[in-house]
């Protein structure tokens, strides 16, 4: 006892000390940045708010080179604070970076106050656009792991090798909450549950950022993206309108912001998108009001790519660039991601000498850039000494990508148990996605659409690769069964001719590479050929285990009765090839959850989290056949399989009725109750019973992931707090109401009352 108040008194003297040397380092920052600001003229000041991408200060003669003159003029001339994006044709090694840094950072030394150059780039699944670094996941996987340690170490190695190329800003996490599912970004998001968001959101910025330590050699600064709304549009293509109530808008989208502002995110992007109207770029409510002075947010607003030429060009709310640029500025954006010209710098000095942008303003603006580049330290290190990143791509972090894979892949149906695979039975692997690391890796990787994986990732395991490396290639049958897009009977005939020497078909469908724009669809069912493909193989009536490897979920209602076995993959990277034959061969048990519901037709998008008007039929129109089931998708949020089997007792809460400020503890047992060791994610749901605002069907509320070995029980403990137990009211204040609440984990349910 003695032992453990002396322990608690320690760790508060501790964490006493080191909020005082936190504070210590803030004021010490503020100080400089002042001094430095004090010292600066406008056109410093602008430039510094001016973002150019890389490409524009290249030697169009030797690609992936500076001209010199052109970066001088850049950063002499037009005093630019930051540079972003891949040098052609893409993904250096660490070495290039090095070079190319050193140049920025030379080029920089020469300025009067030489402020150091802010490097941002898009590494959202590790280091993704340097070769031979560890590609991971991309985010709809890591929420499908349900797992933050896991998603915490991942961010921790994608920092060390985006530092390890000499870049301290990645632009992720994203935080975009997607209301449809064909939009083309949806797999750069969490899926669709706020409490599961804000929960990896906090893990990405933690792993990101060093626990608040982004000084550190080994840590970025992180991005919030794209603030906000960005992932609601009402037609699922990218960039189109979104109408959001602000209702709606505080009670999830926001809630994911508020955690990772909370965990110390440095910066945001702001959203391309429009709301109700009102192009968030333009909008001082949602940018000034509601980020910076509601949510106090100290970091770097940016822009994204061209949002400011386009509020002239494409939103049509300003007549020219400079009026786009007055507009945006005074909403509160820090810094323009221009990228590709000078306008901006040009316009907003012009802005500030008319009186038609005030000081304050861009001295707001600049201060938070410069605090945020004194935080990174960058007035000490811009260049990395490559000696400090010996685990730079090592087989450690190789593994942690692998694990990461292997817990987010999902098994949403295994009938008859035909998974896991025998070694010994003959498998033909077809599909337009067997073969190739395009398709595991997706958009974002090497290149904006990725369409180079094949050659940067030529080492790692394509799916059919990696069946090869356990059966031997002359084990395997293969043939592609059909392209993507384009019809080929001769391909699906030469699939059929070999399953039939086949006892089990592995068919691997789902997306070509992509994201923004060119990932755009107008039909959410997987392409004909694949149908025509899956259809014309279960003529042969022998088990199919269907392999999703997509970034959305495509419908398959037209053939998944077909299907035996169903295994999402979403876009497990480099190491999900391997990750995947494994699962299908037992080495490693299945433990992804699927993190957004599986729509079967695409006039029913339901979310999990639906209103009981979404599922009447489910309810008091049970028994009438002249009504069709309204909510049914074809699989549902949190689904996920396992080959062991888990059973859930004694659910408990310590006090069935609470007052407004008490917290309820909640405790159930998880059993092992089959025959293998196995991971299982277990989720709580709350149901507020009747609320003055409709109430949703249930809720997210917590979820932990445990590990159970066979007849294991483990008792999992949570916590519910009064704000789980609020929703926005029409007045946007969060509240609760008096009245009965269910919690539900897995089968199991109780109530208790709120007095
Ligand atoms: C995307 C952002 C990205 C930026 C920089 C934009 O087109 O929307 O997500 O960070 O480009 O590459």
């Amino acid at each position: 006892m003695k032992n453990s108040v002396l322990l608690l008194s320690l760790l508060l003297i501790c964490g006493a000390g080191w909020s005082q040397q936190s504070k210590n380092n803030n004021a010490a920052i503020d100080a400089k940045v002042s001094a430095l600001l004090s010292k600066m003229t406008l056109e410093e000041k602008v430039g510094q708010m001016t973002q150019i991408t890389v490409t524009i200060f290249e030697d169009s003669k030797k690609p992936g080179y500076f001209d010199a003159a052109k970066l001088k003029q850049g950063i002499q001339d037009y005093h630019i604070g930051s540079i972003l994006n891949v040098p052609n044709p893409g993904a250096p090694t660490v070495k290039r970076w090095q070079e190319t840094m050193t140049a920025i950072t030379n080029e920089a030394n020469n300025t009067r106050l030489k402020i150091p150059v802010l490097y941002g780039i898009d590494a959202i699944h590790g280091a993704s656009y340097t070769a031979g670094a560890t590609l991971f996941p991309q985010q709809i996987g890591l929420a499908a792991t349900f797992n933050t340690a896991l998603v915490k170490r991942g961010a921790e190695i994608s920092a060390y090798e985006t530092r390890a190329s000499s870049i301290p800003w990645v632009f992720s996490p994203d935080l975009d909450f997607p209301r449809n599912p064909a939009w083309s970004r949806m797999w750069e998001s969490f899926g669709e549950d706020a409490y599961l968001s804000s929960k990896m959101a906090v893990a990405l910025v933690d792993g990101f950022e060093g626990n608040n330590n982004v000084g550190s050699k080994y840590s970025v600064a992180s991005c919030m993206k794209h603030y906000i709304g960005y992932g609601s549009t009402t037609t699922g293509k990218d960039r189109t309108p979104s109408i959001i109530p602000e209702r709606i808008l505080r009670q999830y989208d926001l809630t994911i912001y508020q955690a990772a502002i909370k965990a110390g995110a440095k910066s945001v992007m702001v959203s391309s998108g429009e709301i109700n109207g009102t192009p968030v770029h333009a909008s001082k409510h949602l940018i000034t009001d509601i980020l910076k002075n509601e949510l106090g947010f100290q970091g770097v607003v940016v822009t994204d790519w061209k949002d400011i030429i386009y509020l002239n060009t494409r939103h049509k709310v300003a007549e020219t660039k400079r009026d786009a640029v007055r507009i945006a500025v005074m909403a509160g954006i820090d810094m323009s991601m221009v990228p590709e010209e000078f306008s901006f710098y040009t316009d907003l000095v012009d802005l500030v000498k008319k009186g038609e942008v005030p000081m304050s303003r861009i001295d707001d603006a600049v201060t938070r850039i410069l605090r945020m580049k004194y935080e990174l330290n960058l007035f000490q290190n811009t260049v990395a000494d490559l000696k400090d990143y010996p685990k730079f791509g090592s087989a450690e972090h190789i593994q942690e990508a692998y694990n990461t894979a292997a817990e987010s892949i999902t098994l949403l149906k295994n009938k008859d148990a035909v998974l896991p695979l025998n070694k010994t039975e003959k498998i033909l692997v077809t599909g337009a996605t067997a073969n190739s690391m395009k398709y595991l890796n997706g958009g974002w990787s090497y290149n904006w659409q990725g369409e180079n994986s094949d050659n940067y990732a030529a080492d790692k395991s394509t799916i059919l690769e990696a069946f090869q490396n356990k059966l031997g290639k002359v084990n395997v049958l293969y043939t592609a069964g059909a392209n993507l897009e384009k019809e080929d009977d001769n391909e699906i005939q030469k699939a059929v001719d070999l399953a039939k020497t086949a006892s089990k078909i592995v068919l691997c469908l789902g997306e070509k590479n992509y994201t923004e724009t060119p990932g755009d669809i107008s039909d959410i069912y997987i392409s004909k050929p694949q149908i025509k493909l899956a259809l014309a193989l279960s003529k042969l009536n022998k088990p199919i285990i269907l392999v999703l490897n997509e970034g959305r979920p495509r419908l398959i209602s037209d053939f998944e009765d077909k299907m035996s076995a169903v295994v999402q993959c979403y876009l497990p990277g480099n190491e999900g090839g391997r990750a995947l034959v494994d699962i299908l061969y037992g080495d490693v048990n299945p433990s992804g959850r699927l993190p957004y519901n599986y729509p079967r037709y695409p006039n029913s998008l339901e979310k999990y989290n639906r209103k009981y008007t979404e599922s009447i039929s489910e309810g008091e129109q049970n028994n009438d056949a002249t009504y069709e089931k309204s909510y049914l998708p074809q699989f549902e949020f949190g689904t996920g399989l396992s080959y062991t089997t888990f059973s859930y007792s004694n659910l408990k809460i310590d006090k069935t009725e609470i007052n407004s400020t008490d917290e309820i503890n909640v405790s159930v047992d998880v059993t092992n109750s089959g025959k293998r060791g196995g991971k299982e994610s277990v989720l709580l749901y709350l149901s507020d019973n009747f609320a003055s605002i409709t109430p949703e069907f249930k809720s997210l509320k917590r979820f932990e992931k445990i590990s159970l070995e066979p007849n294991e029980t483990k008792t999992v403990k949570f916590t519910l707090n009064q704000k789980d137990l609020q929703f926005v009211n029409e007045d946007l204040k969060w509240i609760s109401e008096k009245g009965s609440f269910t919690i539900q984990i897995a089968s199991q349910k109780t109530d208790f009352l709120l007095k």
